[in-house]
């Protein structure tokens, strides 16, 4: 497990046990819960639909053996059901405002009766785009559940009716791999129910979502340019694990994915005049396009990369980055070379 996510979950568990310190408990896991949900965010907004059902650790043991949207449709169904049928005793948000019809989900259960293929299949299916707006409405309708309890709370536990009830629901499959769900959950009381699934049960999601995303990035990448059209090397960069670079689908830079049509200015810009990258443009000094915006402090550096690269071509330029990153201690480029382009490019000659 992730070591610093670990360490915040045992801290709000300790913070939990004690009535002085219950409502620091409640606020750091809710501040801990929008932490981890960023990580959800920032996937939903970077890769391209493909990615959510493929299953790059298909047949593995373990949570990153399925894919990004069963993990999110998962996550919150699982929190909606014991939020609201349980805890809140009240309407699943799932049922409220066309959630369901807006996924697209042919299930309303938590996806555990699903195996293999099936669950890529049941992926496609989903609107990711809805889908994470149904999870937000989950995170935050559970935040106010749990602004709301008490203490006394905690010990609460639940009865033959609740367990009726969510069997009837069909929220929970009759499959032997999800109908123990029902005994799991009304075997803890409520705190037992804020560490799984309110945040333990997010922390091993999310890193399987991690680790999947990483995965299909690797793959996206090999074989692929690690030149960036900007001059960047996406070897080197220090967002490698979450990128694919701007040379495929999976390109997650700020720069592309906050302009139109999730493509970026420099992108846009070599792809009409037909070349390979900035470094073949005779503009490039006085450019100030996406990347070489004068507001952006990497700006100069890129710059310079790229005339490194138009005078002695991308291989050198590669082994110029190992060289750096093995002689100093720095994540990103402009770090060594500056806010000069020709200052930069003096550096970069010199090693
Ligand atoms: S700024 Fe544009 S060209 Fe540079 S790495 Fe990002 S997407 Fe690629
Ligand atoms: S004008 Fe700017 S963005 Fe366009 S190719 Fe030249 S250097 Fe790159």
């Amino acid at each position: 497990m992730d070591r610093d996510w670990a360490e915040k979950n045992k801290e709000i568990q300790k913070l939990l046990s004690k009535e002085a310190t219950f409502n620091e408990a409640v606020q750091k896991l809710i501040e801990f819960r929008e932490e981890l949900f960023q990580q959800i965010t920032w996937i939903v907004e970077g890769y391209p639909d493909e990615a959510f059902y493929q299953m790059p650790f298909a047949g593995a043991k373990g949570y990153h053996s399925k894919t990004l949207a069963y993990s999110i449709w998962h996550i919150f169904r699982i929190e909606d059901i014991v939020a609201h049928e349980m805890i809140a005793e009240d309407e699943q948000i799932l049922f409220r405002n066309a959630y369901l019809d807006a996924t697209g989900s042919p299930i309303i259960t938590t996806g555990n009766e699903l195996e293999g293929e099936d669950i890529a299949g049941f992926s496609k299916k989903l609107n990711v785009k809805e889908l994470y707006i149904y999870a937000k409405a989950v995170k935050e309708s559970s935040d106010k559940i749990l602004l709301q309890l008490q203490y006394k709370d905690l010990k609460r536990k639940f009865s033959e009716e609740i367990k009726q009830k969510l069997t009837e629901s069909k929220c929970v499959s009759e499959d032997e791999n999800a109908f123990w769900l029902i005994d799991y959950w009304c075997g803890k009381d409520i705190k037992g129910l804020i560490q799984m699934p309110f945040s333990r049960h997010w922390i091993m999601h999310i890193e399987a979502m991690r680790r999947i995303k990483n995965k299909l990035c690797m793959i996206a990448r090999k074989g692929v340019d690690p030149v960036a059209i900007c001059g960047l090397s996406c070897n080197h960069c220090f967002l490698g694990e979450w990128c694919g670079g701007c040379r495929t689908e999976y390109n997650t830079c700020s720069f592309a994915t906050c302009s139109e049509g999730r493509i970026c200015p420099n992108v846009k810009c070599c792809n009409e005049k037909n070349i390979d990258g900035c470094y073949e443009c005779s503009e490039i000094e006085t450019c100030e396009k996406g990347f070489y915006v004068p507001s952006n402090d990497g700006a100069n550096a890129a710059k310079a990369q790229s005339l490194y690269i138009r005078e002695h071509g991308k291989k050198e330029f590669l082994k110029i980055q190992t060289r750096l990153h093995e002689k100093y201690e720095f994540e990103k480029v402009q770090e060594i070379l500056g806010q000069d382009y020709k200052e930069g490019l003096k550096i970069l000659e010199r090693e």
